[in-house]
C-alpha cells in the first residue's frame, strides 16, 4: 500500500470508501508517523491512541454494514488544544488547566465525530492562543518541519506542524488575530479563518470572544473546504453563531481548481505594500499576483486607510476581552489550585493559583486589558479601539464595492528562529500585521502557499466579505493549481 500519510484527505477518504484500506489501518499509519517524528516536531500535547482506534473501528463497522459514509469518514484529524474534548485532556497550552478532562465536547468536535473523522489528539499552542510562535506554550514549543530551528507560527503552530509533518492530513485551529493563517503561511500549508459566527465557539476556551473563530487547516484547499463544510453552520448553543448555512465552499474550491479566474477582481491594499515585510516575502507575493493575472484575474489597487491602526486596536480589544474571560480561572472551578493548605484565605489561594498557573504573556495581556477597561481609561482606550474597529469595517465594505476579494502576503516574514522575537512583545505582535484587520471586521480569510523565500514557505492571504467564504476558496484553489502543493524536506 502507498504511504497513506502522504495522501490528501480526499484521497484517504476514497481509499477507505473503496475498501482498499480500513479506517483502522489509516489511523494506525498516522499514529506510527506521530510515534516516529513527534519527539522532534512536538505538534501534539496529547495523543489519543485508544480513542482514535475506536473511532476508526466504528467507521469500518459502519462501512461493513453497508452504511453510506460521509466525505471525510475515517480521515484522521488533529485538534488544537483550545477545544474541549469529552474525557480527553484540554489544556489550552496552560499549566492552569493541566490535567483537566472536560465533561463535554465542543460543537466543532461533536461535528467532527458525526462526520466520522478520527481524532488523533490535541495539538500544541501558545498559552490561551496568545502568541505567534508556540514559544508561549507552557509545555515547550513546536518545531517547524521545514527547519527544526525555527518556529511553526502560532498560536496554532501544533496543528499546522502536524499537517506539514504528515502526522495528520487535517487539523482544527482557532483564529483570533491570525492563529490559523500565520502558522499556515510559515509551514507551507493551507489555513482558513471562516466568517466570524460561521463556526461555533461553543466549547472553545475563550480568549477574545468577539474575535475567536475556529477553522480548518489542511495541505490542500479542497481538503480545507471539506473540513470547513463539516464543522461550519449554525449552532443554537453559541449566541453569536450566524443562523444561515455556510456558503458552498467545497464547490467553490473545486471550481477554482480549474485555474480560471476570468472576471475576478483582486484588490491589493496599498497600505500593505512594502512596509514591514521582508523583500523575499514581497517578491513571492508579486509572483503570485503575476500568476493570478495569468489565470484571468484583474488586479486593482485599493486604499484601506485605517488598516494601519488595526494592530493597536487589536491589542486593546483582545486583552480587554481576555482579562474578563480569564477571570474564571480562579482555582475553584477548573484545573490547578495552588497553596490550598488550610492556612490561606480564598483570595490568597486564587492569587497564588493565577500567579503559578499563568505564563508571562497571559499575565501581560490580563494586566493590559484590566487597565484598558478601568474606569477613567475605558473611553480613552477600549472605547477608542472600538471606534477604530468600526472604521476598519467601513474600509472593508468600501473596498468590496470595488473588488471581489482582497489579497496580501499572509505574514510580513518567513518562519523565524526560536528566541528571536520573545524578548520584545511588539516584535512578536508584528507577525499578525496583515491578518488582524480581517478579525476586527469579522470576514473570512485564507492563507495558501505561494512560493518560497530563502527556502522557507510564504503564504498568500485572500480576504473576502462576511459570508462570502466561497470566494476566497475559489481564488486559493486557482493559485494552488498553478503553484502546486509545497513539500518540506524529509524529517
Ligand atoms: N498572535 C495574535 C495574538 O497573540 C493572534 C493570536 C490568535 O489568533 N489566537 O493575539
Amino acid at each position: 500500500m502507498t504511504d497513506v500519510t502522504r495522501m490528501t484527505a480526499v484521497q484517504v477518504a476514497a481509499l477507505i470508501a473503496s475498501g482498499e484500506a480500513s479506517a483502522v489501518e489509516v489511523a494506525q499509519a498516522h499514529l506510527d508517523r506521530i510515534a516516529a517524528v513527534d519527539d522532534r516536531v512536538h505538534a501534539f500535547l496529547h495523543v489519543d491512541t485508544e480513542g482514535a482506534l475506536a473511532a476508526a473501528r466504528a467507521v469500518d463497522e459502519r462501512r461493513a454494514a453497508g452504511e453510506e459514509l460521509g466525505p471525510l469518514a475515517g480521515v484522521p484529524v488533529a485538534v488544537k488544544d483550545v477545544l474541549t474534548t469529552k474525557g480527553v485532556p484540554t489544556t489550552v497550552g496552560s499549566r492552569i488547566l493541566e490535567g483537566w478532562r472536560p465533561p463535554y465536547d465542543s460543537t466543532i468536535v461533536e461535528r467532527l465525530r458525526a462526520a466520522g473523522t478520527v481524532l488523533l489528539g490535541k495539538t500544541n499552542m501558545d498559552e490561551f492562543a496568545m502568541g505567534s510562535s508556540t514559544e508561549y506554550s507552557a509545555y515547550g514549543p513546536t518545531y517547524n518541519p521545514w527547519d527544526l530551528t525555527r518556529i511553526p507560527g502560532g498560536s496554532g503552530g501544533g496543528s499546522a506542524a502536524a499537517i506539514a509533518a504528515y502526522e495528520a492530513p487535517l487539523a482544527i485551529g482557532s483564529d483570533t488575530g491570525g492563529s490559523i493563517r500565520q502558522p499556515g503561511a510559515v509551514t507551507g500549508t493551507v489555513g482558513a479563518k471562516p466568517t466570524y459566527g460561521g463556526t461555533s465557539r461553543y466549547g472553545l476556551v475563550a480568549f477574545s470572544s468577539s474575535l475567536d473563530t475556529p477553522g480548518p487547516c489542511a495541505r490542500t484547499v479542497e481538503d480545507a473546504a471539506l473540513l470547513h463544510a463539516a464543522i461550519g453552520g449554525h449552532d443554537p448553543r453559541d449566541s453569536t453563531s450566524i443562523p444561515q448555512p455556510v456558503p458552498d465552499v467545497v464547490a467553490a474550491a473545486r471550481a477554482g481548481a480549474s485555474g480560471d479566474l476570468t472576471g475576478v477582481r483582486l484588490g491589493v491594499v496599498s497600505e500593505f505594500s512594502g512596509e514591514g515585510a521582508e523583500p523575499g516575502v514581497l517578491a513571492a507575493f508579486r509572483d503570485a499576483l503575476d500568476t493570478l493575472t495569468k489565470l484571468g484575474a484583474e488586479i486593482v489597487e485599493v486604499s484601506c486607510p485605517h488598516f494601519q491602526y488595526a494592530l493597536p486596536a487589536y491589542y486593546l480589544i483582545a486583552p480587554s476581552e481576555c482579562s474578563s474571560n480569564l477571570a474564571r480561572f480562579d482555582g475553584v472551578r477548573f484545573g490547578l489550585r495552588a497553596g490550598d493548605d488550610g492556612s490561606r484565605s480564598l483570595e490568597e489561594v486564587m492569587s497564588l493559583t493565577r500567579d503559578t498557573g499563568f505564563g508571562p504573556e497571559v499575565k501581560r495581556r490580563i494586566m493590559l486589558g484590566t487597565y484598558a477597561l478601568s474606569s477613567g481609561y475605558y473611553d480613552a482606550y477600549y472605547g477608542q479601539a472600538q471606534k477604530v474597529r468600526t472604521l476598519i469595517t467601513r474600509d472593508f465594505t468600501a473596498a468590496f464595492e470595488q473588488v471581489d476579494v482582497l489579497v496580501s502576503p499572509t505574514t510580513p516574514f518567513v518562519a523565524f528562529p526560536f528566541g528571536s522575537r520573545t524578548g520584545d512583545p511588539y516584535q512578536m505582535y508584528l507577525a499578525d500585521l496583515f491578518t488582524i484587520p480581517t478579525n476586527l471586521y469579522g470576514g473570512p480569510g485564507i492563507s495558501v502557499p505561494c512560493g518560497l523565500s530563502e527556502g522557507l514557505p510564504v503564504g498568500l492571504q485572500i480576504m473576502a466579505p462576511t459570508m462570502a467564504d466561497d470566494r476566497m476558496y475559489r481564488v486559493a484553489a486557482a493559485l494552488e493549481s498553478a503553484v502546486g502543493v509545497l513539500t518540506p524536506p524529509a524529517l
